[in-house]
């Protein structure tokens, strides 16, 4: 029999992959934020329009590209954090795959504009479906802008499957806010169609969540802090009397990477024990930072999902750390009875 067998090409092996990366107007935001943060940025910019189908644009003020690296960096398993799979272990960037840029780079009309502090002018990059469709010298500020349009324009089956505009925002509105969260000291701000959702200015991590989640929220929060061998625990949980009626309000970042963890979310949940009217959820906003040695991030692309070496521990310290802070701050009785 003839051999059937081939490689397929680039442009192809990156639209599957993209498939992971990209499900939404909101992933492309995410990986665009981290790599600005990545890049060191003080100041990031988002514009977006109809929900991120048609614009996506992303301006940093951080690290730019050189004009190698800004053809590079469109390139399958091209980047600049990781050089050897040691490196995996003791991950201090968001990013490390080298995989989001190529990817949408796959299913969007691109435009790269960057531009290092040192150089007196920039470059611009158009890329269509993987293809570099020009590259020239420009005028730009130091940094980078990212603009995506048309995202999925050459798979009507993913663009179709996207939800409403309202359901796509909302969903962007949520990366935003995570990852403004964990980065309180970089200035971030939103747009959507020309009009501003959030201009949050460089703060602490109390003064951005309240300003994001309104003034009020400010008084319903009691800090938590504890530092151990393992893990240092940081942030606030709410007053049990503003508990919610939806799990709106839950936050756990792990090395200021937004992470969900069931496991983690019971420990929280186990310290309001008896505190909490039936149905109602305590918000939550804190902040783990552990040995990157001790957490597996490579689990999934899309990186929510988190593995812990010491499960076990970790529960009983943010279990205990809580239920100290909810006790000092004598948010009720019921705690001294340890049940
Ligand atoms: P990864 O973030 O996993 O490295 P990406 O595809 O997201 O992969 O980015 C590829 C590379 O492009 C990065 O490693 C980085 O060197 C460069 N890069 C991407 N975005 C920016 C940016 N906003 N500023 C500076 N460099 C960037
Ligand atoms: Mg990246």
């Amino acid at each position: 029999m003839s051999d059937i067998i081939q490689l397929l090409p680039d442009h192809v092996a990156n639209q599957i992959a993209a498939g992971e990366v990209v499900q939404r107007p909101a992933s492309v935001i995410k990986e665009l934020l981290e790599n600005a943060i990545d890049a060191y940025a003080h100041n990031i910019q988002v514009v977006v329009k109809d929900a991120g189908k048609t614009l996506i644009q992303i301006v940093d003020d951080g690290a730019g590209m050189s004009l190698t690296d800004a053809r590079m960096c469109f390139e399958r398993h091209a980047t600049s954090k990781i050089k050897s799979a040691e490196d995996l272990f003791s991950l201090n960037t968001k990013g490390f795959r080298g995989e989001a840029l190529a990817s949408i780079a796959a299913i969007a009309h691109v435009e790269l504009k960057t531009k290092p502090q040192n150089e007196e002018v920039g470059t611009c990059i158009k890329i269509e479906g993987s293809k570099v469709t020009s590259q020239e010298p420009c005028v730009t500020p130091k940094g980078t802008s990212l603009c995506v349009k048309n995202l999925f324009y050459n798979i009507p089956a993913r663009r179709n499957f996207l939800k409403s505009d309202a359901v796509e925002l909302r969903h962007i509105i949520d990366e935003f806010q995570r990852v403004a969260m964990a980065h309180p000291s970089i200035a971030f701000s939103l747009f959507h169609n020309g009009g501003e959702l959030f201009q949050l200015p460089s703060t602490n991590h109390r003064q951005r969540i309240t300003n994001i989640f309104g003034a009020k929220t400010n008084e319903k929060l009691v800090p938590v802090n504890e530092d151990t061998e393992i893990v240092k625990i940081s942030g606030f949980v709410g007053k049990p009397e503003f508990a919610k009626r939806s799990r709106g309000e839950q936050f756990f970042f792990v090395n200021n990477r937004f992470i969900k963890s069931p496991y983690l979310n019971h420990a929280v949940s186990a310290a309001f024990d008896g505190l909490l009217k039936e149905k109602t959820y305590p918000s939550y906003f804190l902040y783990l930072d552990v040995n990157p040695k001790s957490i597996d991030i490579n689990i999934h692309p899309t990186k929510t999902e988190i593995k812990f070496d010491d499960e076990h521990a970790l529960y009983a310290m943010l279990r205990s750390a809580i239920k100290h802070s909810l006790g000092q701050f004598s948010v009720a009785p019921v705690l001294d009875f340890d049940r």
